[in-house]
């Protein structure tokens, strides 16, 4: 989190009902549409991922609809969990674990549901535990092949603000982000943009409730019905303050930064890398994320690894997820990062690595120096 963030945050609270919060507010929601590549609204709920989650499919669908589930790590699975608790048919297409989802497969199912049974596609632009990243034009483009009517919803929660993505462009319909990843702010707000399809099909989803409807949340009347009850004071002055930094870096310099920083990673790993020990949990270079490295471990102890990070470095790497305990760990490169923190991170995992006596190919921060020695960027 950038100090001017959290210094944004640290202040005061005003008036909720007139004054500056007012102009926070309007900043906020005017600055929202850009970096999601859309002229559609955004609402923002008090809440995590999930609550991104629940927002889109209640505004959208009816009990008793079919939902498909893309998953290519564990993200999407869970949303889908979400949908069946919820009360919508859920059906799971599931990518072998470190690869994405193949758009092809995706128009052979959806040509085979000739009575558009399906009401919704859900899916992640990069699941966070395989650290793969969906090639989301593609599957818009199987949709469309295919003829099919679904509403398209992708989850951007690992991804919005450190990777391409052009919700209006690419055909998207619904996308989730949250404040805690590329977004830069302290965990506490949801962002969902509803595209016109997806408002199109709000008035008459039996899923809504009160508190996340979007109705509600656009009514006329004082501001606060955009969150259904007080504003979430301090976080508005936290995105608010993060919005004008990702504005002022650009969202094209900012997806080539975390491109730059993620191909250090990488180069690190691919040097690491050995038959028996380090490798990449994503298999193709082209669907690895800029934005989270996923790294398998082999005969090399993940938690073992993890600790001795923490205890001795006070470096906290991620946990692995989706895979068998102890055989793997992520590291983040999302938001505010720079090459500083990145060689710090891949110095201590390769100082920790060589005194567990654990397999390694060679010097992943050589490599990844070297990387970015030849980009010719600070950052
Ligand atoms: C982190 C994450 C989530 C869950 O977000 P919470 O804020 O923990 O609810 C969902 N999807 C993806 C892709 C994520 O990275």
């Amino acid at each position: 989190m950038p100090a001017r963030v959290l210094n944004a945050m640290h202040r005061p609270m005003p008036d909720i009902y007139a004054g500056e919060l007012t102009e926070v507010i309007d900043e906020v929601f005017d600055a929202l549409p850009a970096i999601a590549g859309t002229t559609s609204r955004a609402f923002v709920p008090i809440g995590n991922g999930h609550a991104g989650w629940e927002m889109a499919l209640s505004n959208t669908l009816s009990r008793g609809q079919r939902v498909l589930v893309l998953d290519c790590g564990r993200f999407a699975a869970i949303w889908g969990e979400m949908a069946e608790f919820n009360g919508l048919q859920v059906e799971v297409m599931t990518a072998p674990f470190g690869f994405a989802i193949d758009p092809d497969a995706v128009e052979e199912r959806l040509r085979a549901d000739a009575a558009h049974e399906i009401a919704a596609v859900l899916t992640v632009h990069v699941d966070t535990a395989s650290s793969v990243r969906n090639d989301i034009p593609a599957i818009r483009a199987a949709i469309d092949a295919a003829g099919h009517p679904a509403l398209f919803m992708v989850d951007c929660i690992a991804s919005m603000g450190c990777e391409r993505f052009e919700m209006d462009a690419w055909g998207v319909d619904v996308t989730i982000a949250a404040s805690q990843k590329g977004l830069m702010t302290p965990p506490g707000l949801a962002i969902v943009w509803a595209g016109p399809k997806a408002l199109a099909a709000h008035p008459t989803a039996d899923l809504r409730t009160r508190y996340w409807d979007w109705t509600y949340r656009t009514e006329e009347g004082p501001y606060y019905l955009r969150f259904c009850g007080t504003p979430p004071v301090p976080h508005l002055f936290g995105i608010r303050e993060a919005l004008r930094m990702i504005d002022e870096e650009g969202l094209e310099a900012r997806w080539a930064r975390h491109e730059r920083l993620a191909d250090a990673v990488r180069a690190a790993v691919s040097t690491w890398a050995t038959d028996d020990g380090i490798g990449f949990t994503a298999a193709l270079p082209e669907q690895r994320s800029h934005a989270v490295t996923s790294i398998r471990t082999g005969s090399i102890d993940a938690d073992a690894l993890a600790d001795r990070a923490r205890e001795r470095f006070g470096v906290t790497l991620g946990v692995g997820i989706g895979a068998e305990p102890g055989t793997s760990f992520r590291i983040g490169h999302m938001g505010h990062v720079n090459a500083p923190m990145v060689l710090g991170v891949l110095g201590v995992i390769e100082t920790v690595v060589t005194e567990i006596g654990g397999s390694i190919g060679g010097s992943g921060v050589a490599a990844a120096s070297g990387t970015l020695a030849a980009s010719g960027h600070a950052s």
